[in-house]
């Protein structure tokens, strides 16, 4: 469903250039749950946002459901990011003056919520465990419950793909653990395929696929089972 095929990228900071990614193939069938693993520096983040359209390779293509993303006009960019991707980040990045409905409403709000995006919303919120939790503020809500609030915005749009840049970065071992499961049961539930950039190497087992990367290149690439 998602290509990547012999993909560069070429940071330029200054007079420095950092060869990011060197020719980096690979796949994500639909409907996978991926890891893609790596040493820090090795181009993991790189790819993962020139996947969700965020930044365009300096060469090489990614297709998406056979559509090359370079071929996007930028409306057709704007649509990619906003409706067929939900991204979770590290650090959360909710908005602190909302409470949990309303961050996972945040997208919507500024065109007016439905009352069915509503409806589906306390229904996403619920489904991550948080059906008590719906009118608390992020300073509110532990680590584990914050990550949980983003996994539910992202997956308000209903994604075809939800990109996670080190979703378990800043919990402790048992709340990360409680995170994949979350991904992984959402996924399976909306069918989503979701690409994960991880360094826990613990719940390789419990993926579909991972590619692990190595100086920007593929230095192993498995199916797991
Ligand atoms: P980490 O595990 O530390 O997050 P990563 O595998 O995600 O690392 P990337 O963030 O993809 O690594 O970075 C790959 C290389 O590209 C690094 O050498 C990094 O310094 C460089 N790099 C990343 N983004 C930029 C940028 N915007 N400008 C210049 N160099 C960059
Ligand atoms: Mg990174």
């Amino acid at each position: 469903m998602i290509e990547v095929r012999d993909v560069t990228k070429i940071h330029q900071s200054g007079e420095t250039e950092v060869r990011a990614l060197q020719g980096v193939s690979c796949r994500f069938p639909g409907q996978t749950f991926s890891f893609i693993l790596g040493p820090s520096g090795s181009g993991k983040s790189t790819l993962l946002y020139l996947m969700g359209a965020l930044d365009a390779p300096s060469t090489g293509e990614i297709f998406v459901q056979n559509r090359s993303l370079s071929t996007l006009n930028q409306t057709e960019r704007d649509t990619y990011r906003r409706e067929k991707v939900g991204f979770v980040f590290q650090s959360f990045n909710l908005l602190k003056n909302l409470n949990a409905l309303e961050n996972v409403l945040a997208p919507y709000l500024p065109q007016g919520v439905t009352a069915e995006q509503k409806q589906r919303a306390e229904a996403l919120l619920k489904q991550v465990g948080l059906g008590q939790r719906i009118t608390h503020r992020p300073n509110q809500l532990s680590g584990g419950e914050q990550q949980r609030v983003a996994i539910a915005r992202a997956l308000l749009k209903r994604p075809l793909l939800i990109l996670a840049d080190e979703p378990t970065g800043e919990l402790d071992t048992k709340t990360g653990a409680e995170i994949f499961s979350c991904l992984r049961d959402m996924s399976e539930q909306y069918q989503t395929t979701v690409v994960i950039v991880t360094h826990d190497e613990r719940y390789i087992r419990e993926t579909d696929y991972i590619i692990r990367l190595r100086d920007g290149k593929i230095a192993e690439e498995n199916a797991t089972d």
